[in-house]
């Protein structure tokens, strides 16, 4: 990496370098995930404490399959049980996690720039594994790499991310990531779903959004997030914007179908697109998202070996 990263906290502080850089090694750790033995000592000796705030299923698994690969001791902190039911606050957390010499925090939490400012008062790595609405950027690097190993590039591609944009964390860091790596991206939904101000072309219609896409992201409702009616009824919505194969044909015939799961089947995608694996690559994303992690917790470690004392940039 041509500058060292302290932490992961957004694609937003990232470099083109950077990016590629992340994606370059993740391609490494894709060809050992897929031998007998799938086993490297980068993170041996390393602690990795596991903070989820916030329900997880893929991201969860995926960053402590990631840390065991690599030989590292890896944590789950249990929340429902954690002093944080008893009112500690989230700094207190950190600061006495930070006692126990840890080296990766992973944190996901439900309220933006909480991860960051949790990064400010501990000297391990911090990672972020979703924060609220605003970033999660692992979940756009795995993305990255997808996309990168089905069509060759990062850049000159038409990217349509569709759904519900304004509660999607994965949307602003993939909207991110693919405008620095020079694609071009279209946000794609009900006016009520998708604001404005982003710096991308928004559509608020399938057909005109998809054409000639290359790639086709399509993202849950996020209800937890909703505090209204965003739109009038599911059956509604999927109609007008559920992807199925009709809709599909819009795009480029090459065109692959992307979710970060979990998936609404016949909300905003239909069930039977997103199992053809002719055209959706939703379980690679779900492959790529442990190799990209692996590349990413190994990059920071070898920035912290440069600094000793794990001073922050
Ligand atoms: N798993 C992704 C996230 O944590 C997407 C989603 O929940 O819809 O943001």
């Amino acid at each position: 990496m041509t500058d060292s990263l302290t932490h992961l906290l957004g694609i937003a502080p990232l470099s083109p370098a950077h990016i590629t850089s992340i994606l370059d090694l993740a391609d490494r750790y894709v060809d050992l995930n897929r031998r007998q033995v799938k086993r490297s000592d980068a993170l041996a000796g390393r602690t990795q404490v596991n903070m989820f705030f916030e329900n997880s299923t893929r991201t969860l698994v995926s960053f402590e399959v990631a840390g065991k690969r690599l030989g590292a001791d890896v944590i789950n902190m249990a929340m429902q049980t954690s002093s944080i039911k008893k009112g500690e606050t989230l700094v207190d957390t950190a600061l006495t996690l930070n006692a126990m010499h840890p080296d990766l925090l992973v944190v996901r939490h439900p309220h933006s720039g909480a991860v960051e400012l949790l990064a400010q008062k501990v000297n391990c790595a911090v990672l972020n594994a979703g924060d609220g609405r605003h970033e999660h950027p692992t979940q756009a690097l795995l993305d990255a790499l997808t996309i990168r190993r089905a069509k060759g590039r990062l850049d000159g591609l038409t990217v349509a991310i569709c759904g519900d944009i304004a509660h999607s964390r994965v949307a602003r860091s993939n909207l991110i990531l693919l405008q620095k790596m020079g694609s071009t991206v279209r946000l794609v939904g009900p006016p009520t779903l998708v604001p404005t101000g982003l710096g991308a072309d928004v559509f608020h219609d399938m057909e005109t959004g998809l054409k000639d896409a290359d790639v086709v992201m399509m993202l849950r409702l996020q209800k937890e997030r909703m505090d209204g009616g965003f739109i009038p009824s599911e059956r509604e919505y999927y109609h007008r914007f559920g992807l199925d194969a009709d809709k599909m044909t819009h795009a480029k015939p090459d065109a692959i179908v992307m979710h970060p799961a979990p998936m609404n089947r016949g909300v905003e995608i239909d069930g039977e697109l997103a199992d053809d694996l002719t055209r959706s690559v939703i379980q690679e994303q779900v492959e790529m998202g442990v190799a990209v992690r692996m590349a990413a917790m190994d990059l920071l470690m070898q920035g912290r070996a440069a600094k000793p004392d794990g001073v922050m940039v």
